[in-house]
């Protein structure tokens, strides 16, 4: 049963709007949240992604130069590391036991090399996109205790894994029921923000005909009623539906 789901905020972004939302004109910068979400099961705790690496405390400027249209600037603090978030709610690194990378980008899988005894599940097309690069990302860690999951995954019951490729290969989205709660859809990046969701506009993919579809499939599951919650809006959180979730 999933006792409990909490959202953890993982520090924040600029970026350039043009980079979320595909045909907006570049030069408008917005600030975007990142998140993970703690599941807490009867006898598991299970974390969703672990924010961004901890080269970017305090380094705006992790990616380098960039082109104005391009624009990524990480602004993230020492208390945003995930070890830092899980001990102000009493956790240990060792406390966790799996954790679910929905993909390998830097502000999902920045903080998963803390994670020496968990489980790491992913799914196999993103394991092998990374292990295919001649150079992993720096964040990637590629000797973690790997688990590969299939699209319809549970790793814990009540908790759903979703294969939403498009954003990149091995994109997962997460079906969350909680205990005496409405479900929650995590889009995580499939989805960016509302703005996407409701004028059906794709963000940054790596195969955009594989995004649409994995949007579709989204939208059936949303109309069986569960909320969604989308990977980046800059606003969500601060929706009443939300902020009682948020807390
Ligand atoms: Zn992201």
């Amino acid at each position: 049963m999933l006792r409990e789901v909490g959202f953890l905020n993982m520090g924040y972004c600029l970026i350039d709007s043009s980079q979320l939302v595909t045909g907006d004109a570049p030069g408008n910068v917005v600030r975007i949240p990142i998140w993970a979400y703690l599941l807490r099961g009867d006898d598991a705790l299970m974390l969703v992604d672990t924010g961004m690496p901890e080269g970017c405390v305090g380094n705006e400027r992790y990616f380098g130069e960039m082109e104005p249209g391009e624009l990524i600037l990480p602004q993230m603090d020492a208390a945003d590391r995930v070890d830092r978030v899980l001990a102000r709610r009493g956790l240990k690194l060792s406390d966790i036991d799996a954790v679910i990378m929905t993909h390998g980008h830097f502000d999902h899988a920045g903080g998963s090399g803390l994670f020496r005894e968990a489980r790491v599940l992913v799914h196999p097309a993103e394991l092998a996109a990374l292990r295919a690069e001649a150079q992993a990302p720096a964040w990637i860690d590629l000797g973690l205790r790997y688990e590969a999951v299939t699209d319809g995954a549970e790793p814990l019951p009540g908790v759903r894994l979703i294969h939403t490729p498009g954003h990149t290969p091995g994109h997962m989205s997460v079906h969350l029921a909680p205990q005496g709660g409405r479900p929650i859809l995590l889009a995580v990046d499939a989805v960016y923000t509302r703005r996407n969701w409701d004028a059906d506009i794709p963000g940054a993919m790596w195969d955009a005909q594989a995004g649409r579809r994995s949007v579709a499939r989204l939208r059936e599951i949303a109309l069986s009623g569960a909320d969604v919650f989308f990977g980046h809006d800059p606003a969500q959180a601060e929706e009443p539906l939300w902020r009682d979730r948020i807390g």
